[in-house]
């Protein structure tokens, strides 16, 4: 069990965030995702790790979004790992859109990277594009193929009605 010892949450102005205590190496696990208590539903203290499954995460709740962020949420094996090699004291953040489909709380994200979403809702409201970019996981996959099919249909429903 690799438990969350190694982080801390840091609040300023009402503003929280996850910092580290100590450094990892890129591909580095750093804790586990806790799985105690499940919702069907979004809420700011969860991440989804199913289609239908969204986990309380307890001090992971912390966790900022970043476009380009240190740690990935690997919900299929419950694990958050370091993405790339991450400084004692760092912030630790990850890319929402990863584990979220469809966000309770959506915010524009002022983080500055080139490559910057800045309407951080959830993947379905992100192009393929900019998903296939960023570590994804397997839920999401699913649920952006799902999309897809639904709209071809859709697409051929109305080519159908023009006839
Ligand atoms: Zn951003």
């Amino acid at each position: 069990m690799v438990s969350m010892e190694t982080l801390t949450i840091k609040t300023e102005n009402k503003f929280r965030s996850l910092v580290t205590k100590q450094a990892y190496t890129k591909g580095e696990v750093i804790c586990e995702i806790p799985t105690e208590k499940l919702f069907d539903k979004a809420n700011r203290y969860t991440v989804q790790i199913s289609q239908d499954q969204h986990t309380e995460v307890g001090k992971l709740s912390a966790l900022n979004h970043s476009c380009d962020p240190n740690v990935i949420l690997d919900t299929e094996n419950l694990l958050m790992v370091a993405r790339r090699d991450i400084e004692k004291g760092e912030e630790l953040s990850f890319f929402y859109p990863s584990t979220e489909w469809e966000m309770d709380a959506p915010f524009i994200c002022l983080c500055g990277a080139g490559n910057c979403i800045h309407v951080v809702a959830g993947a379905r409201f992100l192009p393929l594009s900019t998903l296939e970019n960023h570590y994804l996981n397997r839920h999401i996959r699913e649920m952006m193929i799902e999309l897809l099919n639904h709209t071809e249909t859709h697409l051929t429903t109305l080519k159908d009605a023009e006839r």
